[in-house]
């Protein structure tokens, strides 16, 4: 028996073939499909990129429209079918990219919440640089340990642990490890195996 692929099974029924689809799915899929394309991606541009996430790198396109006054507005990010690597799979993060550029709710300036305060405040970059500084100096200077309990020498931080962004390439991964590796932390992890 032949295999029907994801988009092959699209486009049979939007061939023409729905008839299938509405008995055992319940509804018209080559409709939906049809209007999906006439409201959403009619006459978009589309962009073939990678998901951000995290290393995998699923295939994504990005679907953009110029609208009259110049600006190019983002209309929908999916999984690509036509990659051989994930023909168009995504997880629920990747699947949900498109909120890194839509999401009101996305922070995009530093927040501070002081000790003993009760509400985050927007600072400055320079400021929470320097308070990060601050804070990895203090604490590596307060929990330093030289020496185990059966006095081997070790020179590692116990008090601060550091988590890489799943987005990091691979020299950003490298160049993080070495300087927290220099500072002697002992607790690196990496976000996509949180
Ligand atoms: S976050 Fe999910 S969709 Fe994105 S690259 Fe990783 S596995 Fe793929």
């Amino acid at each position: 028996m032949a295999t029907l692929t994801r988009r092959g099974f699209l486009t049979t029924m939007t061939a023409g073939g729905g008839v299938a689809a509405v008995s055992a799915l319940g509804f018209d899929l080559a409709q939906a499909y049809q209007v999906r394309q006439t409201l959403r991606i009619a006459g978009t541009t589309q962009s073939h990129s990678v998901c951000p996430y995290c290393a995998v790198g699923c295939a994504l396109i990005a679907y953009t429209r110029k609208e009259p006054d110049g600006t190019v507005k983002l209309l929908q990010i999916e999984g690509d079918p036509d990659s051989p690597i994930t023909e168009g799979r995504l997880c629920p993060k990747g699947a949900t990219s498109m909120q890194l550029a839509t999401s009101t709710r996305r922070v995009e300036k530093p927040l501070y919440r002081a000790p003993g305060a009760t509400a985050w405040k927007e600072v400055s970059w320079d400021f929470m640089l320097d308070k990060i500084a601050q804070n990895i100096k203090a604490t590596r200077d307060r929990t330093f340990v030289t020496t185990d309990a059966a006095g081997n020498p070790v020179n590692r931080c116990e008090g601060f642990a550091f988590a890489g962004g799943a987005a990091f390439s691979s020299e950003e991964g490298y160049f993080a490890t070495k300087v927290m590796r220099g500072l002697g932390a002992v607790y690196l992890e990496q976000q996509a195996r949180v």
